[in-house]
């Protein structure tokens, strides 16, 4: 891994955090962590305040999470009316439409005269507190005034990702047992148009729904179902424009977020109102460094969790200026992101490695055709980022001028977990660094012990924090088994990492991922990095398939850089510069050119395909609904060489 560091600049010396506060604050968040969280606790608006900070408990027979649980409050109230007195005209959101010439800005004061009326028009359909709501939207406007609706009257809403099919939304429903469907006419991504409504349709042949509520985006012609279907505009001109808020208890629940699916069958990860709000305000705060005026941009859907927490509700809750965007980055041209930037002032950039990788391989002159000098910093979620592209991100896209902060979470744990702080923390490429506030990391080995100083092995979290998952939705059983189970009285993650010598963590993957030969644990992290550290290969993917002498071989499916060819020579070059690069005990056996690799719709290689087709297995590909292309397995089962 790289060993380069990159010092806090001089100007960020000023930021709100410095490594004398960090370290003050870290001692403080372990030593009182009760003052502490009460403390921070004061950032948000209670109705009535709370008594106790937290009750938690982690025993596998008896886990609980509860936050300022006899406090009182509102999401929407916190994200909306508390700014009205300063800040009604300012802009909440800035909307960047699909078509470069569309966008438009939403102040407080309207996100909430639109929040109140979508509110009124759930009321109108039966919508109670605690009752769910799917909502199956484009990145409009309209997702955002949606879901704090929800929050404002007590419903739980469900987002699901405009990306997925049918099958995948029919699921999602049932499993929340919603009456009620929120969605558009069409969604519009990259030109193309996407059949939302038709979609919505043919989920209902499967379960059911009592009232199907449709913005209008594209004015397509769709089918009716008469009494079950209705115009959004329609409805909100019916409705009373205002609408109090709802009193909700801190535990109460905010939202149900299926987990992206990467390792198997979606989880309903549930998340509450007061911890959850706390903690996303916080960490969007302090990661971002995030001042009062700025112009904040996270790439993500609204369908992920990114999208909840860094998008609306951190954001909303801090008063900030959120920009959604509802295209591509490829569209009209790889130009877009940094168009958008130039374009509405962005000063601080969110997106995942997946899309710098992608742009980062259409070359430095689409983004040098831009100024970016609005920015200051930049961010990276999703995946562990290669030096590579984290290196390509910070001299190109930043100008070495921009810190990145790597931030390291799940949608389980409702936000940033460890991640730098721009003002505090050097930076290594690769390394989500150091933990937030509140957060306590461990490495533990495969039997449970836990590991000091510099070490690898499983990451879990030895204590809870206000933004955790408080259970998988009507399953407490697979809650405590997914996460609980694995090493008792922790957090389990899922996921591997490093802790080096300065204690910086380094995920290497998820454990699953973990590849063992002839006894060599090797994380197929590191593999990968080492293939995209390669000038012509723009993406890689390292598995493990059964091996006659090694117990596992290395088998890495390999996408070139535009220009480049997959030929004889250059598989051979690869092989020789991982072996190079990591070491004899990491040479690939087997590289595949592939020319896409199969994804989530959220941009994450799907590694359990990856692994049955280098294994051989064809026919037990299992749970593909979250794919985004599913023809691309197709094309890497008929390319897959012998082995
Ligand atoms: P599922 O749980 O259904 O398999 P998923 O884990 O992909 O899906 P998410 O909650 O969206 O669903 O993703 C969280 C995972 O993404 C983390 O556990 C980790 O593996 C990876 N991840 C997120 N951010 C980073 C990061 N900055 N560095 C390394 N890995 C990251
Ligand atoms: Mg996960």
């Amino acid at each position: 891994m790289s060993e380069k560091i990159y010092p806090v600049p001089e100007d960020w010396k000023n930021a709100r955090v410095d490594e004398a506060t960090y370290r003050a604050l870290y001692e403080r968040s372990m030593k009182d962590p009760d003052g502490f969280w009460a403390e921070q606790a004061q950032r948000i608006e209670w109705i009535s305040p709370f008594t106790t900070v937290k009750r938690s408990s982690f025993d596998t027979h008896n886990v609980s999470i509860k936050w300022f649980e006899d406090g009182t409050t509102n999401v929407a109230m916190n994200c909306i009316d508390r700014h009205l007195p300063e800040r009604a005209n300012q802009t909440a959101i800035i909307w960047e439409g699909d078509d470069p010439s569309v966008s438009k800005h939403i102040t407080y004061g309207e996100l909430h005269d639109h929040v109140c009326r979508f509110a009124n028009v759930l009321k109108k359909h039966g919508v109670k507190k605690g009752d769910r709501v799917t909502i199956y939207l484009p990145m409009i406007p309209e997702a955002a005034y949606a879901m704090l609706a929800c929050a404002r009257i007590g419903a739980i809403h469900s987002v699901v990702f405009g990306g997925f099919s049918p099958e995948a939304l029919a699921g999602r429903i049932e499993d929340a047992q919603s009456d009620v469907i929120v969605t558009a006419d069409e969604g519009l991504r990259g030109g193309r148009r996407v059949a939302l409504k038709a979609n919505v349709d043919a989920a209902l042949e499967k379960v059911e729904a009592k009232s199907v509520i449709v913005v209008t985006r594209t004015g397509a012609e769709i089918d009716w179902v008469p009494g079950r279907d209705f115009r959004y505009e329609e409805e909100a001109a019916s409705v009373h424009a205002d609408c109090p808020y709802a009193e909700m208890g801190a535990e109460d629940p905010l939202f149900i977020l299926y987990t992206s699916g990467s390792t198997g069958k979606p989880k309903g990860v549930l998340h509450t109102t007061g911890g959850y709000l706390v903690y996303t305000s916080l960490t969007h705060e302090l990661v971002f460094d995030y001042r009062p005026g700025e112009v904040y941009w996270c790439t993500a859907d609204v369908g992920w969790v990114t999208g909840h927490s860094y998008i609306l509700y951190g954001p909303l809750a801090n008063g900030a200026t959120t920009l959604m965007f509802e295209g591509v980055p490829n569209y009209p041209s790889v130009s877009r992101f940094w168009d958008v930037i130039d374009k509405h002032g962005v000063n601080i950039f969110y997106t995942a490695p997946t899309a710098i990788r992608a742009l980062m391989a259409a070359g430095e002159e689409p983004v040098k055709k831009s100024s970016r000098k609005s920015l200051r910093l930049l961010g990276s979620v999703g995946e562990p980022i290669n030096p590579e592209a984290w290196e390509w991100y910070h001299r190109v896209v930043g100008e070495d001028r921009c810190p990145i902060v790597d931030t390291w979470w799940q949608t389980e744990t409702g936000g940033i977990l460890i991640a730098p702080l721009p003002g505090a923390t050097a930076l290594k490429p690769g390394s989500a660094t150091r933990p937030l506030f509140g957060v306590f990391p461990e490495i533990v080995d495969s039997a449970g012990d836990v590991l000091e100083g510099a070490c690898e092995g499983n990451l879990v979290i030895a204590d809870s924090w206000p933004g955790q998952v408080r259970t998988v939705f009507g399953d407490q059983e697979r809650f405590v088994q997914t996460y609980f189970s694995t090493y008792s009285g922790k957090y389990f993650t899922g996921d591997g990492a490093r802790r080096d010598a300065d204690g910086y963590y380094w995920i290497t993957g998820r454990v699953d991922d973990v590849i063992n030969v002839s006894g060599h644990r090797l994380g197929t992290a590191e593999i990968e990095s080492a293939l995209v550290a390669h000038e012509k290969v723009s993406e890689a993917a390292v598995v493990g398939y059964p091996h006659d002498l090694k117990g596992q071989g290395i088998y890495a499916y390999v996408t070139l850089m535009e220009g480049a060819h997959p030929t004889e020579h250059l598989r051979k070059e690869l092989v020789k510069w991982v072996r190079e690069e990591i070491g004899p005990i990491a040479t690939p056996d087997v590289i595949q050119f592939a020319p896409g690799l199969p994804k989530t719709r959220s941009g994450k290689i799907m590694r359990r395909i990856l692994r049955k087709i280098a294994e051989g297995e064809f026919g037990s590909l299992g749970d593909t609904s979250t794919l985004a292309e599913p023809g691309v397995v197709e094309e890497l089962v008929r390319g897959r060489p012998a082995t």
